[in-house]
């Protein structure tokens, strides 16, 4: 780098760094900020804009531009060329702004007579907040040195605390960070919570971006480059052999901890002005921003890995640890970029909502957040970077939205749905002990689906029937290493003591599609939806299944036994996994352990070639447990992960309604008794329809027992079933309208 250059930057720097130091409201300093800029690289024109909302950006501060014009002119992103640096989160440096593509000619600034323009993006952790602008009259693009310069302090104007206020709608100016923000996510979980953030990651605060001293600044930085080496190296020697993909994350810690590219790149930022920790985070910027624009997944998350080494070398600069002495609040909603199963049951059910920036429908945090009915919704971008520890927040899990920092008005709104709620809950557990008994006196079986020990009280409160679904993966999942035969029988014996003799039914091991085992060697497959899972791999490689069946054999101890196997799509695989069973029966009662006295083995119907597999499938299933989320998924041909198209087609779709009778007429013909446990039975009208086609069992999350027993109780299944008679013999599409209408004519 020139020594020119590199004075100038620091100069420049050391200047800004005054500025930054010196008291004031967020405005005059901003004001100060364009005016130095302008002054000291000798530009007509330095002009700040930030985002006043999601994609409109506002002129907030200037030196050279008509000053009328400040928090007047405004602009779309995409708009002009400030707002194609907004956009595209890219540099546009050119000495003739007027013939560049983009260019907007914007009177009230009295921009013409401008001739270069350079705006470079305001962006802190791949998140943009507005355009830094430089402009002047003279038609000369400015020097990559010149650029550099101008791309730090944007990068330092990122880092100013008070830049929040500008960001948003209405009064925000004089009071950091206090606006409200309304987010739009996906919904994982429903329901609602009200409470106060509590970040999973507390985001480390650099105070101090600028430095005097490269000299100094560089020694703190080899110094804690050179602990974090350390501290890898022994989580690498202390994780066990098996251990697998930990020791592989930690081998790309390793990998980038010694990469001399990303030290050498930290070093010039420093000598050009930044402090050790600004340097680490302007890497981290630019690796996040790469991040957003990489297609290959495993890329990806080894760019996810170079962040959260990046994170780590702050931590370890600023002396900022996960414990920042704040106190969990008592109402917490977590709010995270991405959390694994086994961190979010630590937490358990201390949290009354999650809010994860990334996360998916089928992930395991999403799974366990179901299991603990903790409403959760993903996919909600730029909370991480908005929400502070202890801000008030509103997570709307029917609807996804998140209301951050909410007003009054939200709040009271709020409130009262939460109340509405509250009441309804009371009504539900004054009927919790009467039966799901229609008006037509059809009594239908409500089951709870559960996949830990901690659901288990729930089938006392909801007045759930039994389990009807218990998914054994979350145990497979959470670990490290495949569980121990006699972890899982003592596990799975404590699930049938809490249960206390009421009936739960066991669903092996069914894992492969999105559930992914940490231990388990990463399949490449293009479809894994349609690939090797559940029953597939426990045929394929009986050794964990095995163990699994041994384990409730012995965990039942004599009891009753319920096991069903999952994703069966033949006949043939049915007969194995049975045989397997039965097999594991005699071995264990030679071996002397007392076997169950009565066992039931039963199959999902997930795919729709099982409902019309030969009668002998019906004949020695001694039951039949549809699985309708995957059964749907496959019906449509529509993914169940897949946002785009995962509600596209209506579960009361004449066609599937029709399927599902013609399933429930095959159980019927063989009296295999029949029942429905995918998430679509948790939901009164669903429930009631399926009621209407002939289901008499339903499995659902506990807190739908009470909503879906209340609608069956008031109805006549009878008139429901004429109500889908006749929408079928419109021709309608879905039924929903029909019986929507119907319900309201009932009230
Ligand atoms: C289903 O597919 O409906 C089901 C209950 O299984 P899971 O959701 O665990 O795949
Ligand atoms: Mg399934």
């Amino acid at each position: 780098m020139p020594e020119r250059m590199e004075s100038e930057s620091r100069k420049l720097l050391s200047r800004l760094q005054a500025t930054l130091a010196e008291a004031g409201e967020g405005q005059e300093r901003l004001d100060r900020i364009t005016h130095l800029i302008a002054d000291s690289m000798g530009v007509d024109v330095c002009s700040i804009y930030l985002f006043r909302d999601a994609d409109t950006l506002e002129l907030c501060a200037t030196e050279g531009l008509n000053p009328e014009a400040v928090h007047q002119t405004r602009m779309k992103t995409g708009e002009g060329l400030v707002g194609r640096v907004a956009k595209h989160g890219r540099v546009i440096n050119t000495a003739d702004a007027p013939s560049t593509r983009g260019f907007r000619y914007m009177p009230e600034t009295g921009e013409e007579v401008f001739s270069s323009f350079l705006g470079v993006p305001i962006q802190r952790l791949g998140q943009i907040q507005g355009v830094l602008v430089i402009q002047s009259k003279e038609a000369r693009e400015l020097s990559e040195d010149e650029l550099y310069a101008v791309e730090v302090v944007a990068m330092v104007i990122a880092e100013m605390a008070e830049l929040g206020a500008f960001v948003g709608e209405g009064e925000a100016l004089r009071a950091p960070h206090k606006n409200q923000v309304m987010l739009k996510g996906g919904v994982a979980q429903e329901g609602a919570a009200s409470g106060h953030v509590w970040l999973h990651e507390p985001r480390v605060v650099i105070s101090n971006p600028v430095a005097d001293d490269p000299v100094v600044e560089r020694t703190r930085l080899d110094e804690a480059v050179d602990d974090l080496r350390i501290s890898v190296d022994q989580m690498l020697s202390t994780a066990g052999p098996k251990e697998g993909e930990q020791v592989e994350v930690l081998e790309a810690y390793r990998m980038f901890a010694n990469s001399k590219g990303w030290l050498r790149r930290m070093h010039a930022d420093i000598d050009r002005g930044l402090s050790a920790e600004a340097a680490v985070e302007k890497e981290q910027t630019t690796a996040r921003a790469r991040m957003s624009q990489v297609p290959d997944a495993y890329l990806r998350d080894r760019l996810h890995d170079l962040d959260d080494l990046s994170n780590r070398l702050l931590r370890l600069l600023t002396g900022q640890g996960k414990e920042t002495g704040a106190e969990m609040p008592a109402d917490p909603i977590l709010v995270a970029r991405n959390i694994g199963p086994a961190e979010l049951l630590d937490y358990g059910r201390s949290l009354k909502g999650i809010i994860l920036e990334e996360g998916s429908v089928g992930s395991h945090a999403t799974i366990v957040a179901r299991a603990l009915a903790i409403p959760l919704v993903i996919h909600a971008s730029g909370i991480t970077t908005e929400a502070l520890n202890g801000d008030a927040v509103l997570v709307d899990g029917e609807q996804g939205i998140i209301h951050l920092r909410p007003d009054d008005q939200v709040h009271s709104a709020f409130r009262d749905k939460l109340a509405m709620q509250a009441k309804a809950q009371e009504r539900y557990a004054s009927i919790r002990d009467e039966p799901a008994e229609t008006q037509c006196g059809t009594v239908v079986r409500l089951d709870m689906n559960a996949g830990l020990m901690a659901d288990l009280p729930s089938l006392e409160s909801s007045g759930a029937s039994g389990v009807g679904l218990f998914r054994t993966e979350l145990q497979f999942l959470t670990r490290s290493k495949v569980p121990r035969r006699g972890e899982l029988a003592a596990l799975y014996a404590r699930v049938m003591d809490a249960a206390d003799g009421k009936r739960v039914c066991f669903r092996t091991l069914d894992i492969g599609s999105d559930k992914v085992l940490p231990y388990m060697k990463p399949q490449d497959e293009p479809n894994p939806a349609l690939g090797w899972r559940a029953i597939r791999v426990g045929l394929d490689k009986p050794g964990v299944m095995r163990m699994q069946l041994q384990a409730l054999i012995r965990a039942s101890n004599g009891r009753p036994l319920s096991v069903m196997f999952p994703f069966v799509a033949q006949l043939e695989e049915f007969t194995q996994a049975r045989d397997m069973l039965l097999h594991e029966m005699d071995s264990e009662k030679a071996l002397g352990h007392l076997v169950p006295e009565k066992l039931e083995i039963g199959a999902m119907l997930e795919t729709p070639s099982l409902a019309f597999a030969p009668r002998r499938f019906f004949e020695i299933a001694d039951f039949v447990s549809i699985g309708g989320n995957d059964l749907k998924q496959f019906f449509f041909a529509a993914d169940r992960e897949n946002e785009r198209v995962r509600r596209r087609y209506d579960t009361l779709n004449v066609s599937f309604l029709s399927f599902l009778e013609q399933i429930v007429t095959r159980c019927a013909a063989m009296e295999t008794p029949v029942s429905f446990c995918g998430e679509d039975a948790g939901r009164p009208v669903e429930a009631l329809a399926f009621a209407a086609m002939g289901l008499r069992a339903l499995s659902m999350r506990p807190a739908s027992i009470g909503p879906v027993k209340h609608l069956l109780r008031r109805s006549d299944l009878r008139e429901v079933r004429a109500v889908v008679n006749e929408a079928r013999a419109n021709g309608a599409m879905t039924v929903r309208p029909a019986l929507m209408d119907f319900l309201s004519s009932r009230g």
